[in-house]
């Protein structure tokens, strides 16, 4: 299927690695012109080289941390000057610290809105101008099952991707008519490096074996497996092709069927 999104130009965040570097590789393999951004610039350097050696694809990599307002600003000034405009965004940020709320101070929460929320409230805002100068525009912001179905240990990230999904929301039924979508993407539990690491730690902790670190997320996972990067990266990429242009305001959970509401 020809997702019709060769040329297109792109941004995913917080690409170095997981979600973000699957993503970032699909995008590249449909034919799109994919910059991705991280805090490292060798990481993001090396994360570019990957891509292109598997697609042979044109990637630009930026050093930004998507909190410095500044840094996203002149990154998506001059992917609009290297690459002519800014057709798809795949909002991506790291996760929050677990925790209960006895763990955490207001200034905890700041952070975690920054990270999380207003990132992406700020890559809207500096992608759509390019969007609606060519009427065509398709944002994807990368959430979590647990703003749909809050997890008990993860207050800072419940709190902050509820927002997320609350913007995009409001900002879907506000530039549907110009030709953008804006969705939202809700992960499950997904094999990246960082729940590998949570696997080792587990293990390396002696609370069980890796196996059994993974047995016990799947206890919760109708279809018994944690989903892969590629096949999250996969339905995004759909999310943001030139067929999908009638979802608009939906947040997709990606999940195996965790989430157990049915809205
Ligand atoms: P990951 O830790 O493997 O990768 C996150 C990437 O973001 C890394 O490359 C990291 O360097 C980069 N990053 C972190 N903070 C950044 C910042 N401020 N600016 C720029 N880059 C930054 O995580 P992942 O598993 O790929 O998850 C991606 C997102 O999806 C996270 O927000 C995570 O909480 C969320 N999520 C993941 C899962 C899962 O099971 N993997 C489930 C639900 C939600």
């Amino acid at each position: 299927m020809d997702l019709g999104i060769k040329g297109r130009v792109a941004l995913v965040t917080a690409a170095s690695r997981g979600l973000g570097f699957a993503v970032a590789e699909q995008l590249s393999r449909e034919g799109a012109m994919v910059s991705i951004c991280g805090r490292s610039r060798e990481r993001i350097d090396a994360a570019a080289e990957t891509i292109r050696k598997k697609t042979n694809g044109d990637v630009a990599a930026f050093e930004a941390d998507v909190t410095d307002h500044g840094a996203v600003k002149d990154m998506v000034q001059e992917i609009k000057k290297r690459f002519g405009s800014l057709d798809i965004l795949v909002c991506n940020a790291g996760g929050p610290p677990p925790g209960m709320h006895h763990d955490f101070s207001i200034d905890d929460y700041r952070a975690a809105l920054e990270l999380n929320l207003l990132s992406t409230i700020n890559l809207c805002y500096e992608a759509l101008p390019f969007m609606k100068e060519r009427r065509w525009g398709r944002i994807v912001a990368i959430t979590s099952v647990a703003a749909k179905q809050p997890l008990d240990n993860l207050i800072l990230s419940n709190t902050a991707r509820a927002g997320v999904l609350g913007f995009i929301k409001t900002l879907s039924n506000q530039v549907a008519s110009l030709g953008i979508t804006a969705n939202c993407v809700c992960p499950g539990y997904t094999k990246t490096e960082r729940v590998e690491e949570l696997a080792k730690k587990f293990a390396s902790d002696e609370k069980g074996s890796e196996d059994d670190f993974y047995d016990r997320l799947i206890a919760a996972i109708p279809a018994g497996r944690v989903g892969s990067p590629e096949e999250f990266a996969q339905t995004v990429a759909f999310l943001v092709s030139a067929g999908a242009g009638y979802i608009n305001g939906v947040a997709l959970q990606i999940d195996g069927g965790f989430y157990r509401g049915i809205i």
